[in-house]
């Protein structure tokens, strides 16, 4: 594989304190009162905003029957899971999800240009079992979709499978040992075990700009893209029916970096709206060379891949790096300081020193890249991220920053204070109307809400417990799946365990692998429950509380869904963390736990 294109040189030595003095300005402006309730839930008029433009819902009678195992969530969670209780020899898998399809986020964003941030070889799940080569280093949306197909198609999980369809109640029997589960579809059924894999990034949301509803043009999220309205489709064909529109696109984060360069291609006129800018480095995707490939393909492969992504990004010294992509890249830089450091100097602060500099440097670096790739140096300017770069979630592109060279494309820049208001015919900014005939929200995912409220349901638990009461003070749980007190159940999710952010698909592997192993535990042994103790539980979150904190979404960032947009966390907070030793160390304690047989912590009845 070539190398990655050289970032610019830097021109001068960086002044650190006037950059400090330039990111808390930066900060400030952006902060509101408001936080994380500026964002407007899509409910009421506004619910037609969740519509699935993709696939029609057909009817079917309700399901009263009995499963083994029901997972709430058709995303790579649910099929990697799926997947692995599958091989383990439990057949009756029932995987339910809201989309019309599998895929979780890849069902849903289908917007022209999306594709995968982490390189395809380590991000997409289950490569070496089902014999795909992804056909690019980041591959595009589409070709992810299909993959998440070929896992459902391969492991039978489609069979029992229940689309369009979303879990309102959840609720343990205590007298029958199983779960009952009710949904919008009149279903009411019941299994012994449930696993959870709802994303965090699942339930789109609207900026709360005044006027927002009086808009008569046409408006969409980006997580449903309307192709009749755009032409063109999820692969990338021109969206030919915008040549004679007038179209503002607000937010720009990683998803508005990823279709700008597409709207800027066919819009009559583009306005991009941006409130605060990304940190968009180098891309440098490619083809994969199938002979390249064949040679790394051996048995093992991609576990060898992951293990060794997870290592140089979370501080490993591994020593070669496979994966070499823009994750990796910021950890070889803090590496490489640490590593000139007398071994006598490597104190925690000279290693914060260590990674506050490496960021510095990385920062200036993509803060030229925008000089030398926009011709105007009035867009170049407000184009410029001024925060650390694990602030808000790092992009790559090679085409984003190009777009605004287009003449048909021109940056809205807010000065971090957001569209002031939207009429009936435009979008305001700083007093100006900007005339359009159609609104794409990139306006992101909500996170900062209860879990419940973004499932959609409350999982009810032993003795009428809901979780939302149980995590009342803050998230409970042993490796971020068992709770004690709801047994049978699973959730799969990074927190509490490897929290590994970079590639989430490599947390949601190992729990599936774990999963399996517990529930073909309890099923050959002739248990009906599983439940972590509530010691167990106990010592888990003790020692997570030992850790050093929250890596990334630090208080002095600039507002984001990183840090609650930028409020004070409360005490539930310090609980949104990972095992104190890091997801490489996490992945190997897990191995290790599983193994052995024994599953300490778990109690079998
Ligand atoms: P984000 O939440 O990252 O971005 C929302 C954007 O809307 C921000 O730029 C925000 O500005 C802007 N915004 C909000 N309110 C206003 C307002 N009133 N006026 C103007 N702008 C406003 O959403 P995305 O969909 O871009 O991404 C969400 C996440 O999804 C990513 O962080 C990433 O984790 C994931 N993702 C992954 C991809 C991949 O792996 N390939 C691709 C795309 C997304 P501000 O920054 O100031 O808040």
């Amino acid at each position: 594989m070539s190398v990655t294109t050289p970032p610019p040189a830097l021109r001068k030595p960086i002044d650190k304190d006037a950059l400090r003095r330039k990111y808390a300005e930066e900060r400030d402006k952006r902060l509101r009162p408001d936080g994380n309730n500026q964002y407007l839930r899509l409910q009421g008029q506004l619910s037609h905003y969740l519509d699935d433009p993709y696939t029609p819902r057909v009817e079917r009678a309700p399901k009263t029957d009995h499963v083994t195992f029901a997972f709430i969530g058709g995303g790579f969670a649910g099929l990697v899971t799926g997947a692995r209780l599958k091989e383990a020899g439990v057949d009756d898998v029932r995987i339910i999800e809201k989309g019309g399809d599998f895929g979780g986020t890849w069902y849903w964003n289908r917007y022209p240009g999306a594709q995968c941030d982490t390189a395809a070889f380590v991000y997409m799940p289950l490569l070496e079992e089902t014999g795909h080569m992804p056909s690019e280093k980041y591959t595009h949306a589409p070709e992810i979709l299909e993959h998440c197909q070929r896992i459902g198609k391969q492991y039978g999980l489609y069979d029992n499978a229940l689309f369009h369809t979303e879990v309102k109640d959840l609720v343990w029997d205590d007298d029958q040992s199983y779960w009952i589960i009710r949904t919008n579809r009149g279903d009411e059924f019941t299994a012994q075990f449930v696993g959870m894999g709802t994303g965090p990034l699942h339930v789109p949301k609207l900026p709360g700009i005044p006027g927002l509803t009086s808009f008569r043009g046409h408006s969409f999220h980006t997580s449903r893209w309307d192709y009749d309205y755009t032409g063109g489709d999820p692969s990338g064909a021109p969206l030919d029916k915008l040549a004679d529109k007038r179209v503002a696109i607000i937010g720009t984060g990683a998803t508005a970096v990823q279709c700008v360069p597409h709207l800027a291609r066919a819009c009559k006129k583009l306005y991009v709206c941006q409130r605060t800018p990304s940190s968009v480095d180098v891309r440098d995707n490619r083809p994969t060379d199938p002979e390249w490939f064949k040679e790394i393909a051996t048995p093992g492969w991609q576990q060898r891949w992951l293990e060794n992504f997870t290592a140089n990004q979370t501080g490993g010294m591994a020593e070669v790096d496979l994966v070499m992509d823009g994750w990796t890249d910021l950890s070889r830089r803090i590496q490489a300081r640490i590593a000139s450091l007398p071994a006598e100097e490597r104190t925690p602060a000279k290693m914060w020193e260590a990674f506050e500099d490496a960021d510095f440097e990385k920062m200036e670096e993509i803060r030229m890249r925008v000089e030398a790739i926009v011709e105007d140096p009035q867009t170049a300017e407000p184009l410029k991220a001024w925060y650390r770069q694990l602030c808000k979630r790092p992009c790559f592109h090679d085409e984003y920053l190009q777009a605004f060279n287009e003449p048909s494309t021109t940056l809205v820049d807010t000065n971090g204070l957001g569209v002031e208001r939207i009429t009936e015919t435009a979008v305001v900014v700083a007093g100006q109307a900007y005339e359009v005939d159609c609104i794409i929200y990139a306006s992101g995912f909500e996170v900062g809400t209860a879990y419940h409220e973004r499932a959609g349901y409350d999982m009810v638990g032993r003795g009428g417990v809901k979780l939302s009461e149980y995590w009342a003070d803050g998230m409970r749980t042993k490796h971020g799946t068992h709770v004690h007190g709801f047994p049978n159940a699973f959730i799969v999710q990074p927190t509490q365990g490897a929290n590994l952010i970079s590639n989430v698909p490599h947390n949601l592997t190992e729990s599936g692998r774990t999963i399996a192993m517990i529930v073909k535990h309890a099923l050959d042994h002739g248990h009906d429950e599983v439940e972590v103790s509530q010691q167990a539980e106990e010592e888990w979150i003790q020692l997570l509380l030992t850790g050093a904190g929250r890596m990334i979404g630090s208080q002095d960032c600039t507002p984001g869904y990183y840090n609650n947009e930028g409020q004070p966390t409360g005490p539930q907070a310090r609980l949104f963390v990972g095992y104190p030793h890091g997801a490489m160390a996490f992945f190997k304690y897990l191995k290790e736990w599983r193994s052995n047989g024994s599953f300490e912590g778990l109690e079998f009845r």
